[in-house]
């Protein structure tokens, strides 16, 4: 099943996400994941709910002006379009499985910047495009061959490709 995390890690590393489709999991110890898991147990307390619903896990879920809000909590506004994308696809998941109409807003904590997200014509097809590809990419029998980006010193999976 294509979720957010598998969408979220194609956009980084198609490796990436090759590896997690097949269930191999990274380093549980990694830095990188425990600061993730700190940022998200202690960042907006008073409106967090976090939920999940099959193919997504959301961060928050508020309405503003009887517009229903999906909020995803991130780390860095540095990969705010990857983010975007992820978000968008929740969007996507909720309007076509559910006939729910959410827009998004993507939280960077530390920043103190949000970011409002609305699914358009163009975004919902720059999801099922990824869609398509992520298909196409997890039923081949290996992963890619690892490429060296700057990711990959914040990757779990880091020992795994490079040690
Ligand atoms: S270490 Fe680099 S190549 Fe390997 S999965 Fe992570 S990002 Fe991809």
């Amino acid at each position: 099943m294509i979720t957010g995390s598998l969408i979220e890690s194609f956009l980084i590393c198609e490796r990436q996400a090759w590896l997690m489709a097949h269930q191999i999991t990274p380093d549980q110890d990694h830095p990188y994941l425990e600061l993730g898991r700190l940022i998200d147990e202690e960042s907006f307390t008073d409106e967090k709910k976090k939920i999940s619903l099959e193919n997504m896990i959301i961060d928050l879920i508020k309405t503003e002006n009887k517009t229903l809000i999906l909020g995803e909590i991130k780390k860095s506004s540095k990969v705010q379009e990857i983010a975007k994308i992820q978000l968008a696809f929740y969007l996507y998941s909720l309007k076509n499985n559910y006939g729910i109409k959410a827009d998004g807003l993507l939280i960077f904590p530390k920043e103190k910047r949000r970011v409002r997200v609305v699914l358009d014509k163009e975004l919902e097809e720059k999801i099922e495009d990824t869609i398509k590809r992520i298909e196409i990419l997890i039923y081949k029998g290996k992963p890619p061959l690892p490429q060296k980006i700057p990711y990959c010193k914040l990757c779990a999976y880091r020992e795994f490709c490079w040690s």
